[in-house]
């Protein structure tokens, strides 16, 4: 059987307009009736004022730095943001604060299984089935998407092994021990794991990972392949946050991901205005309503995220809308020189084209009137100092074609570099830290 939930999966777009309608109106009174957020936000808006689903667009956006602001009221810790009595809360969770104040997510028992179910839509989609013995190479602590990966491995079947309280040589010895076949992680985390495994001279693709799903991180296409090539495994993406779950997954097709609905209600839109969905193909913000999840109501949650709008139809079979690829955070986009730069683009060019470059940060500052971009490059361990001076010139080439922009090129030696285990931050804009000094 393909599909976790064969009914909800393949249902006809009409179907999905009308349930999502449906959902939609029903958390709009319900989070204007509990939560204080909403209460204020929405008044003057009746439920009656939303006959389609474009009548949605008339509703404000829900932004982060608000939600900071009406956490600060009581019950403690979660303020305005609550959507049930405090007692009935079963689990505590929180953001990472990479951007400022955590945010603390509240759940129910019966939000948290909704979660969960959504999560099984995930994984099924990516092929775990209960022949997997899955780890999970991270302490979990308060970081929701860990142990929704866990509770939803458990569901469908697959048997979870742990992986927190050791280190990554631990890891990988975990995973040999007990013949891991499935494994769940950054796409950072996976490079990492590979060539640490290297390092003790074990080649990854004899760990018998058959398939891996990462998260936390835009992953260009490249740094997929080289994952799936590293590991001789199959490698999916899925997309998502702690505040509005995990609404979005890639199925065996790896054409694009799959937005989870009806459990989610996405809009893709334009990021100028945030007014008009985009088409096929374009780059889009996307703003999600989760609409079961009523321990934490929200209602067109800016996540902040790019992704380029996908297809419809599949050669899977689901009926789903979907998105093609996550271009990034629109915190990430900057000018640089006038010209629009993202982060991604170096990562793809690094992955596709740069095999002997094993980590590598970006790095924007300002001297004089002039901003200028280097490319901090570690190399292999090997690598002669001739064919470091080459790397070096393809380096400077490739990335003027990908990015419009001259780079600076440092090669560093190899080790030199942070590694990361959750989000990676390769990306350094110094001219803002000056202007927030
Ligand atoms: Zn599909």
């Amino acid at each position: 059987m393909n599909f976790w939930n064969p009914y909800l999966e393949t249902l006809p777009r009409e179907a999905y307009d009308q349930i999502e309608l449906s959902y939609f109106r029903r958390m709009f009174s319900f989070a204007k009736e509990h939560s204080g957020l909403y209460r204020d936000k929405l008044k003057g808006i009746e439920e009656k004022d939303i006959r389609s689903l474009d009548d949605i667009k008339k509703i404000p956006f829900t932004e982060k730095e608000e939600m900071r602001k009406y956490q600060e009221v009581e019950p403690f810790p979660y303020g305005g943001l609550l959507g049930a009595p405090i007692e009935k809360v079963t689990s505590f969770r929180q953001t990472s604060g990479t951007t400022g104040k955590p945010i603390y997510v509240p759940e129910t028992y019966e939000s948290w299984q909704w979660r969960v179910e959504s999560w099984c839509h995930i994984l099924y989609m990516a092929g775990f089935r209960p022949r997997h013995r899955v780890f999970l190479p991270f302490g979990y602590n308060v970081y929701v998407a860990f142990w929704e990966a866990h509770f939803a491995s458990e569901k469908v079947g697959c048997e979870l092994v742990p992986g927190g309280a050791l280190d990554t040589k631990g890891r990988i010895h975990k995973i040999q021990e007990i013949r891991a076949n499935g494994m769940m992680n950054t796409p950072t985390y996976g490079l990492h794991i590979a060539e640490e495994a290297k390092s003790m001279g074990i080649d990854p693709a004899s760990l018998g990972i058959e398939r891996m799903l990462c998260a936390g991180e835009p992953m260009p296409p490249a740094t997929r392949k080289r994952l799936e090539e590293l590991y001789q495994c199959h490698v999916f993406d899925h997309i998502g946050g702690t505040e509005p779950c995990a609404w979005a997954g890639m199925c065996e097709a790896k054409d694009g991901m799959h937005i989870i609905e009806p459990f989610f209600l996405v809009e893709i839109l334009d990021r100028e205005t945030l007014q008009k969905e985009v088409d096929e193909g374009e780059i889009g913000v996307a703003v999600v309503t989760p609409l079961g999840r009523r321990s934490f109501p929200l209602i067109r949650f800016n996540t902040k995220d790019l992704v380029i709008k996908g297809k419809n139809g599949c050669s899977c079979g689901r009926t789903s809308k979907k998105i093609k690829e996550v271009v990034g955070r629109t915190d990430d986009l900057r000018k640089v020189r006038g010209v629009l730069f993202s982060p991604k683009t170096v990562e793809e060019v690094l992955r596709k084209e740069f095999q002997e470059v094993e980590e590598f940060e970006i790095i924007v500052e300002r001297r004089g009137l002039m901003d200028v971009i280097t490319l901090r490059a570690e190399a292999n361990p090997g690598l002669t100092v001739s064919s470091i001076e080459q790397t070096k010139a393809r380096l400077r080439e490739s990335l003027k074609v990908a990015t419009n922009l001259s780079f600076n090129v440092i090669m560093e030696p190899p080790g030199s570099l942070p590694r990361y285990t959750l989000k990676a931050k390769r990306f350094k804009d110094l001219r803002e830290e000056k202007r927030n000094e």
